[in-house]
């Protein structure tokens, strides 16, 4: 049975330390933020040359979600500012506010944990003591910190989910997201959901950040803008393969499926520049691109029973991974019935997916983009 649920509450990812929660299946994300260090470090620094060295510096991390990769974030800019102070003759370290950002129903808690150890971990004595860790609930398309008070945001993985489900998606009842064959007006609702809220994004960050201010965006896009032809993101390809699946099962109703899509999405380099132009408030310092790690290209038609099985540890830690950003949203909608059955599904179409080719092109990629507030 559909439950009215409010988005907002149901984005968040799994909380806790358990088998399927997301500090213990985000190795990936943690592997891109390790990977990126050096694009925060650098912009940290040329941002205090231009603004000077100010005695407290307040920096976010939005949609820090839960565990230990808002905290390997906040190692890197914390270490990289007080490098930056020791490297200019500055005998004492800057106070650093370091605000974690996530939605109302993020697990907090799990984070606040792991903050003395990070705290200990600082690499210098001397900012021992000053360095401040809060939480920060709340919305990132909506104003969070006061006017003029932020001189560096950094985000991960976060602003590829919308704030709301686009308008218009009757027609895209065989997926859950932007799935070949598809209508262009379901392409259109969808980047037209991203301009929007990509601009509130930066609208609302332009009022928090003192100019010159800086801001780092790592998030998962897309090689092409012409996408007609391909799925958008073969992850949510699959789960919708895997419903209907269930759905022909009888686990679950058409109509549910029919009713629900990702509030997700992958922008190319060209649509997220455009919002940034069109928004005037940042300038564009430097877009890197990285290719994915993870082959999501799913295409299972040829079977080959012996390799499959091979595959099947990755494919179960794949499942575990789109389980853990998935479930609190497909319990809203679907309930928690369907959930061992949809990722057991899941796991298995991997294995034959990774059985035909280890490696095939695909359209996904990670954007990192930095911006310097005008
Ligand atoms: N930055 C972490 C977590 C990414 S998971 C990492 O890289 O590992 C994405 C997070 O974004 C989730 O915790 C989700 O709750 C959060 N999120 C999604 N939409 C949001 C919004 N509008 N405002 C704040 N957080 C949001």
């Amino acid at each position: 049975m559909t439950r009215d649920y409010s988005l907002v509450d149901v984005l968040s990812m799994n909380g806790g330390t358990g088998e399927h929660s997301y500090a213990t299946n985000s190795h990936y994300q943690r592997s891109v933020i390790y990977e990126t260090q050096h694009v925060v470090t650098m912009n940290i620094r040329e941002m205090l040359e231009k603004i000077g060295f100010p005695d407290c510096i307040k920096v976010t991390d939005l949609g820090c979600s839960t565990g230990q990769n808002t905290m390997l974030a906040m190692s890197a800019i914390a270490n990289s500012i007080i490098e930056s102070y020791q490297q200019m003759g500055i005998k004492n370290p800057p106070e650093i506010d370091c605000c974690l950002n996530d939605l109302l129903e993020n697990d907090f808690n799990t984070t606040f944990k792991i903050v003395p150890s990070f705290l200990e971990k600082l690499i210098k004595t001397e900012a021992k003591g000053k360095c401040f860790v809060s939480g920060v609930p709340g919305s990132f398309y909506s104003r969070l910190f006061p006017r003029k008070s932020l001189h560096f945001v950094h985000s991960a993985f976060s602003i590829h989910w919308l704030s709301k489900i686009p308008d218009s998606l009757e027609s895209n009842t065989k997926s859950i997201h932007i799935k070949h064959p598809y209508t262009p007006n379901v392409y259109k609702s969808y980047l037209n959901q991203f301009k929007n809220d990509f601009s509130d994004f930066l609208k609302m960050r332009s009022e928090e950040m003192v100019q010159n201010g800086r801001m780092v965006l790592t998030f998962v896009g897309r090689k092409a803008s012409n996408t007609l032809s391909k799925d958008c993101f073969q992850v949510w390809s699959l789960l919708s393969d895997c419903l209907l699946d269930l759905a022909s099962e009888g686990f679950v109703k058409k109509s549910e499926i029919e009713s629900f899509n990702m509030p997700f999405y992958n922008p190319s380099e060209e649509e997220v520049m455009e919002v940034i132009f069109k928004e005037g408030s940042f300038e564009i310092n430097k877009i890197e691109k990285f290719d994915h790690i993870v082959p999501y290209k799913i295409e299972y038609e040829e079977e080959n029973d012996q390799d499959q099985s091979v595959h099947m540890e990755a494919s179960i830690n794949h499942a575990s991974w789109a389980r853990c950003i998935t479930e609190p949203l497909l319990v809203a909608h679907f309930g928690d019935a369907i959930i061992e059955p949809v990722f057991d599904k899941y796991a298995h179409y991997m294995a034959k997916y990774l059985s035909v080719t280890k490696h095939r092109p695909n359209m996904t990629l990670v954007l990192v983009v930095s911006l310097i507030r005008k």
